[in-house]
């Protein structure tokens, strides 16, 4: 290993969409790749899971959309920032879809199929209550075919929220109505995101919506995570010093050695997506062994006490495992208080990317 290096296990997002599938057997599974399939990497996220039988992909903007056009020719692309008229070009030449939030978006829209998103409580994006009215009241508002009727779940990762069974009570009343609409008969809907589909059949519909837990991401926030781990980071050690018992190291002086000590310098920071979050919190892997962050993360490096790892297996050169293998998303995830979605969509475009088993 010549320089930090993110590996990116393409075959466990694949087992990954297949446990999931599984899971929701008598629902369609599509695929979210909005931020750059989490971070990941879309033009090589996206061919596997087509590969694996996905055919409908959801991401979050307009450029995003035309990116995955160019990587998949054949698949359905849904756009959740919703439509505007100067977008229609690119919705056109990309064969995009638009998720449509509000009736002005309604309105707007006329080129095609398109998903409509009603909000059920998480007040975030979505038709509002008077906004479903208005489309039962006039009758011919809809001048496209309803692909998807969707709606999104604010506490599908805690199993027992009192919030799951109200937006799904909400979801049926809302679309058993706007079913009775022309333009909704064949409407395809779709509630679950990754959490939501280990809600249970209930929230399956027609279509489950998973991101995080396609990536490796912990679908809960409270159980051991059941998805097979994708992402793994190493770093390269460049410098081990010797540090005298009352010595400091890193900006701001904030780790004083304790004892005579030795210190690897290691080849990622914060510009990497380290964040300072896990200054004097984070850990290491080094040879099986755990080792501890030492002071501040920089921009481009962060420091490892070493001092208990036997001198031949830290030497400059040696890789060290910052995340992933035995260092799985939810530890590091505590650690810094971050989410694993915050872990993934922040890793940088720096590190050497490695895409395994392709
Ligand atoms: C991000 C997102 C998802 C996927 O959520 P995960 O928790 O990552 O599975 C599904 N639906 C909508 C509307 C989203 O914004």
């Amino acid at each position: 290993m010549i320089r930090a290096e993110l590996r990116i296990d393409l075959a466990a997002i694949v087992a990954n969409y297949r446990t999931l599938a599984a899971r929701a057997v008598a629902a369609q599974c599509a695929a979210m790749l909005k931020a750059d399939a989490y971070g990941l990497g879309m033009a090589a996220v996206a061919p596997v899971l087509a590969g694996a039988g996905c055919k409908v992909f959801f991401v979050a903007t307009p450029e995003e959309g035309r990116a995955l056009r160019t990587v998949l020719r054949e698949a359905e692309i849904y756009v959740m920032t919703g439509y505007q008229v100067e977008l229609r070009e690119v919705y056109r030449a990309y064969r995009l879809r638009p998720v449509l939030n509000t009736l002005a978006e309604i309105e707007a829209w006329r080129d095609g199929p398109a998903a409509v998103y009603v909000d059920t409580g998480m007040n975030r994006l979505g038709l509002e209550a008077a906004e479903i009215e208005a489309l039962l009241s006039d009758r011919g508002k809809i001048r496209f075919e309803v692909a998807i009727l969707m709606s999104h779940l604010a506490c599908a990762d805690e199993l027992d929220h009192p919030m799951n069974k109200r937006q799904l009570a909400r979801f049926r009343e809302i679309t058993d109505r706007l079913k009775s609409l022309p333009a909704l008969k064949t409407a395809a809907l779709s509630l679950a995101n990754s959490a939501g589909i280990f809600l249970g059949p209930d929230y399956h519909f027609d279509l489950v919506r998973p991101g995080i837990a396609l990536y490796g991401g912990n679908p809960f926030a409270d159980r051991p995570n059941p998805m097979a781990n994708v992402v793994e980071v190493h770093g390269r050690i460049l410098q081990i010093r010797a540090v005298a018992a009352g010595e400091c190291v890193g900006y701001g002086a904030t780790f004083t050695a304790a004892r005579p000590s030795r210190i690897a310098i290691v080849d990622v920071g914060y510009a990497d997506g380290y964040l300072r979050a896990f200054s004097n919190k984070g850990s290491a892997l080094i040879a099986g062994q755990r080792v501890p962050v030492a002071g501040r993360i920089s921009m481009d490096f962060l420091a490892l006490d070493v001092t208990d790892i036997a001198p031949g297996q830290a030497e400059v050169g040696t890789a060290v495992n910052l995340l992933g293998g035995g260092l799985s998303l939810d530890e590091a995830a505590v650690a810094s208080g971050l989410s694993c979605y915050e872990l993934l969509t922040l890793l940088g475009r720096r590190y050497n990317r490695v895409y395994l088993n392709g």
